[in-house]
């Protein structure tokens, strides 16, 4: 139509570009894998990235070719974020927290041909290689005095990246052309593909940094603990970029001593990650008596965040918990659970409590809770059922997947199960999946934890459903102790008593000294229920 705007394609590319002249004095600080902390600007960062296109180009790679990373969260990862898509290839990044059996997979699935690699994974990659029949070479990212010794041919990253130059012209296209994937872990059948575009993850980049989301600006320094490898650390090194916010990975140190260190030299104000991370930071710094001077906010996703540990942050730490809740289909940020003058009259208590929800939705994604029969539900707040979302940066299918059953209506079922009350705040009651059916009624095994774990002695706990002869179900609590602490089978019964309706209450209270996790971090509950599927029925 004549008089419209500029008809400009939105483009990964155009992140660094815009650093590059606009915040070249930001600085993105990284630990690398191979031990010490490097830190440069990203002006330093925009040439090394056009060098890195340049490889990728000597190295074969086409337009739309997919191209794996097994990395930490580093600056060279960093660099290839933005040198893979925006030379029109599509980055894929890969969970080296998975089984074998899935990396295998998944590097066949998506049919790479290159594969950039940490020095970690190398051991992984020795007792995989015969099975992955495309893959061509394998790019090390590491200094050259540190390339490890191999039977497989590797090359050095730093070595090739040095004899590129650092001129490349961006090429032009479509704004919905393919830039990374991901796959989610997919606790049933094989992991599933999201294949993300230059426009669903610049658009998601710009809703993110606003203040009613990360709140992401120059000023921000921005520490995600969540891995690169897991929703392109929800999306958080575009948003740093766009904004020249000072960009700190911690590469291969995911360990409360270390995750500190980088906080402490780098003032880090903002933090990402999911609550285990948090878990293991809050230990130590009770261990160690250290306090998170700089750390204003810590976003919390990937699983619920506990009222004790939003308390802990904001008591001893001073830092306030945005709970947020997204997931890879999401890109992934769904709702966040940010200050509001609403929140700001409440009592602290209340606050907390508030806290506990995960949020609103941010600009840009629609949600809704649908019954059994399929129809909507009130949004009142004590209504629960199935979570169906949908916006720009969701995704509307699988890459090269035939499975269709989450999308229905243009909305995409999440297969959680949630409330939604009159001014938006979305609680997760359970995935749907973990719900525990006791006599025809439900009861959210994540509200059941995230209350025990408030037990001062807890350090880690799991609520399962598993068989009963009445009930059908009934949970079952089972408690990880922080160590030198004790507490038993009653004296957790008494804390949750006063807290919880009666017919939620565990039947039973077992110590443990681990819980399974899924390479996401999240509770692996179809195990629990497995591995304690008898303790009810007395088989
Ligand atoms: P994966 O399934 O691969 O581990 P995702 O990150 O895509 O990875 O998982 C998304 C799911 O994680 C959501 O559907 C939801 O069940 C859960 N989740 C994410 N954030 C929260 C949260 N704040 N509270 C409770 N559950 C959450």
């Amino acid at each position: 139509m004549h008089g419209l705007m500029m008809d400009m394609q939105l483009s990964i590319a155009s992140f660094i570009t815009h650093a590059e002249k606009v915040h070249s004095r930001a600085r993105i600080v990284s630990r690398k894998p191979e031990g010490g902390i490097f830190s440069y600007t990203y002006a330093d960062a925009a040439k090394r990235v056009r060098q890195a296109a340049n490889l990728l180009k000597k190295l074969g790679v086409k337009h739309q070719d997919r191209v794996a990373t097994l990395a930490w969260n580093t600056h060279r990862h960093y660099e290839l974020y933005f040198a893979v898509s925006g030379s029109g290839a599509i980055l894929h990044t890969v969970n080296p927290r998975l089984f074998p059996e899935q990396i295998i997979y998944i590097l066949n699935h998506a049919e790479d041909e290159v594969l950039f690699v940490d020095i970690q994974f190398i051991p992984l990659i020795e007792k995989i290689k015969s099975q992955l029949l495309l893959l061509k070479h394998i790019v090390v990212l590491v200094d050259k005095e540190k390339m490890p010794q191999s039977t497989l041919p590797l090359v050095c990253y730093e070595e090739l990246l040095a004899a590129e130059s650092d001129r490349y012209e961006w090429p032009q296209f479509d704004e919905n052309t393919a830039a990374t994937l991901c796959y989610t872990s997919g606790t049933t059948g094989h992991p599933k593909g999201v294949l993300y575009s230059h426009r669903s993850t610049v658009i998601h980049a710009m809703g993110s940094v606003s203040l009613d989301a990360l709140g992401i600006s120059s000023a921000t320094v921005v520490l995600p603990v969540v891995p690169m490898f897991h929703v392109n650390a929800w999306g958080v090194p575009y948003a740093a970029t766009a904004s020249g916010a000072t960009l700190v990975l911690p590469g291969a140190g995911m360990d409360g001593a270390s995750i500190f260190e980088l906080i402490d030299n780098e003032k880090a104000n903002l933090l990402l990650g999911v609550p285990t991370v948090w878990l293991a930071l809050l230990q130590y710094c009770e261990r160690e008596k250290k306090t998170l001077h700089s750390v204003q906010e810590v976003v919390i996703g990937g699983s619920a965040a506990p009222m004790s540990m939003i308390r802990e942050f904001q008591e001893k730490h001073n830092a306030f918990v945005i709970h947020a809740w997204g997931m890879t289909e999401m890109s992934p940020m769904g709702t966040l659970n940010t200050m509001n003058p609403h929140m700001a009259s409440l009592s602290q208590e209340e606050r907390y409590k508030l806290q506990t929800k995960q949020g609103r939705p941010i600009y840009g994604v629609e949600l809704r809770i649908v019954g059994a029969d399929g129809l909507p539900m009130p949004h009142d707040g004590k209504s629960f059922g199935r979570l169906q979302v949908r916006g720009p940066w969701i995704a509307k299918s699988y890459y090269k997947h035939e499975d269709r059953s989450a999308w229905e209506d243009g909305w995409f079922d999440t297969g959680d199960v949630a409330t939604v009350d009159e001014n938006g705040y979305m609680n997760i009651v359970d995935r749907a999946k973990d719900v525990i059916k006791s006599g025809g009624e439900w009861i959210s095994s994540i509200d059941v934890e995230n209350i025990a774990v408030g037990h001062p002695a807890v350090a880690e706990c799991a609520v399962v459903g598993v068989p009963h002869p009445k009930w059908d179900e009934r949970p079952l609590l089972l408690v990880i102790k922080k160590p030198g602490q004790d507490v038993t089978k009653e004296q957790m019964l008494e804390f949750l008593a006063d807290k919880i309706v009666k017919w939620w209450m565990p039947d039973e209270v077992l110590f443990v000294t681990e819980l399974p996790h899924t390479p996401t971090g999240k509770l692996l509950k179809r195990d629990l229920r497995e591995t304690f599927k008898d303790v009810y029925t007395g088989h």
